[in-house]
C-alpha cells in the first residue's frame, strides 16, 4: 500500500529539518521499507511570498486528499506587518480547521542521554514517557461571545467563552482511550469541575464513556492545577492524560520541558476517522517554531521532525514496527554522544560531539536503515 503524504515545509529552519525526512522518506522508498508517494507545497510566509496568500486552495485540496500532511513551521519577523488574514500562522490554523484535526497527541519522551538537559532531577525524569491528549478545536479559545466591550465608564469588559458539548467531549476521550490501549492503559482526565460548568460536564462525559466503552482501561481524574503539580512532581505516574484546549495548551507546555529542549518535541494531531476507510486526517509536526534567529545556519535539531515522522508512521501509516525502529535510531544516536547545539549541555559536555543538522539527519538516517534491516 502506496502511502500519500504532503510535506509543507514553511519557512525559517522548516525547510532545513524537512530536507532531513524527506531523504528517509527516499530511503525507506528504496529499500523496500514501506511505500510513499508525496508531493510538496507552501505554507505560510514562503506561500504568501509566492501566491499572496498562507495557504492556496489548490495546497488545501492536497492537504485534504493525503493520508496525511508532515509539516515544518511557519513564521518570522519577515511578515510581521502582513495583514492578519494572511499571516504565516494563518495557513497552519486553515489546516487544523479544515482537516477537524480535534485531538493533538502531545507525547513527553525523556530520552536518557538527555535526562540532564532537563530542569528536574534525573530520576524524576530518566525514562518519562506521557502522551497528552489536548482537544484542539473546542473550548475557550473558540467559545462564543469573545470580545472586548467598551463599558463607556473609562472601563472595558473582556470576555471569553468556554463551551464544550458533549460530543466534544466524546471523541477526544474515546482517541485517548483507543491511545491507552497500545500503551500503559491508563488514562487521567483533568478538568475544574470544582469551579467550572464545562468541567461538571467534561467530568461526567468522560466518566461515562470510560465507563461504559473501556472498561479496561484504568481511568481516572485530577484537577488541571493538581494536574499541573504531578507534572512536575512525579510525572512518571501518567501515562495518558486527556484534557481541554486551554488546560492542555498548558500542561502540554509544562510537560514539555520536562524533556529538555523544544527541538525534541514532535506532535500529531488527528481528525476523526472517515465512516468508510476507518482512517483519520492527521498532520505531523515539531512543537517548536521556525526559529528564525538559526535558520540558514545548519544548526537546527531535525529530532523533532524525525519524531513527528515516527508519529505519522504508527498513526496513519500502521508501521508500527517502523515507528519503533526511527524511535530507537534517535535514541542511540543520542546514546552515542551525537548533539546539536541546542542540546548540548553548558558544561560536562566531555564525550559528546557536535554536529549540524545534516550531520544529526544522517546519523538517524543510517542506524534506522541497520535496525530495520536487522528486523
Ligand atoms: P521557536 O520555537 O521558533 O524558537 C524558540 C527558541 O528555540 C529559539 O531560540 C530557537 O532557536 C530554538 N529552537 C526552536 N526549534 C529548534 C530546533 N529544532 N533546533 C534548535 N533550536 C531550536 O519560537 P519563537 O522564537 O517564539 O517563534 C519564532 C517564529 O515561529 C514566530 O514567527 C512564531 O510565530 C513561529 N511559531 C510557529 C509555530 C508553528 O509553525 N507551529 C510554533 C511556534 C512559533
Amino acid at each position: 500500500m502506496t502511502h500519500q503524504l504532503l510535506l509543507l515545509a514553511g519557512d525559517g529552519i522548516g525547510p532545513e529539518i524537512m530536507a532531513e525526512v524527506k531523504a528517509l522518506i527516499d530511503w525507506m522508498n528504496a529499500e523496500g521499507i514501506g511505500s510513499f508517494a508525496y508531493e510538496e507545497g507552501l505554507v505560510g510566509g514562503a506561500a504568501y511570498d509566492a501566491e499572496g496568500v498562507a495557504i492556496s486552495e489548490t495546497t488545501m485540496q492536497k492537504a485534504l486528499a493525503a493520508d496525511a500532511v508532515i509539516f515544518g513551521a511557519v513564521g518570522g519577523p519577515k511578515w510581521d506587518g502582513v495583514p492578519y488574514e494572511v499571516r504565516p500562522e494563518a495557513g497552519l490554523l486553515r489546516l487544523r480547521k479544515d482537516l477537524g484535526l480535534f485531538a493533538n497527541l502531545r507525547p513527553a519522551i525523556c530520552y536518557p542521554a538527555l535526562a540532564e538537559a532537563s530542569s528536574l532531577k534525573r530520576e524524576v525524569v530518566e525514562g518519562l514517557d506521557v502522551l497528552i491528549v489536548r482537544e484542539l478545536t473546542g473550548g475557550v479559545y473558540f467559545g462564543e461571545p469573545k470580545e472586548i466591550t467598551d463599558l463607556g465608564n473609562g472601563q472595558k469588559r473582556a470576555v471569553d467563552t468556554q463551551v464544550y458539548e458533549t460530543y466534544e467531549i466524546e471523541r477526544i476521550v474515546r482517541v485517548a482511550c483507543e491511545l491507552a490501549k497500545t500503551r500503559a492503559k491508563r488514562v487521567t482526565s483533568m478538568e475544574k469541575r470544582n469551579v467550572m460548568k464545562s468541567g461538571v460536564l467534561w467530568n461526567e462525559v468522560a466518566t461515562e464513556v470510560a465507563r461504559r466503552e473501556y472498561p479496561d482501561i484504568a481511568f481516572d481524574h485530577m484537577l488541571a492545577d493538581a494536574g499541573g503539580m504531578q507534572l512536575v512532581r512525579w510525572p512518571k505516574q501518567f501515562d495518558v492524560i486527556v484534557t481541554d484546549n486551554l488546560f492542555g495548551d498548558m500542561l502540554s507546555d509544562v510537560a514539555a520541558m520536562l524533556t529538555g529542549s523544544l527541538g525534541m518535541l514532535p506532535s500529531a494531531s488527528l481528525g476523526a476517522p472517515d465512516p468508510q476507510s476507518g482512517r483519520r486526517k492527521a498532520m505531523y509536526e515539531p512543537v517548536h517554531g521556525s526559529a528564525p534567529d538559526i535558520a540558514g545556519k545548519e544548526v537546527a535539531n531535525p529530532i523533532a521532525m524525525f519524531a513527528s515522522f515516527a508519529m505519522c508512521l504508527r498513526y496513519s501509516c500502521g508501521m508500527i514496527e517502523a515507528a519503533g525502529q526511527l524511535e530507537k535510531a534517535i535514541a542511540e544516536v543520542l546514546d552515542e554522544g551525537l548533539r546539536t547545539g541546542d542540546i548540548l549541555p553548558r558544561t560536562g559536555a566531555e564525550g559528546l560531539t557536535e554536529v549540524g543538522t545534516k550531520g544529526m539527519g544522517q546519523a538517524i538516517r543510517e542506524r534506522f536503515l541497520s535496525l530495520a534491516q536487522a528486523g
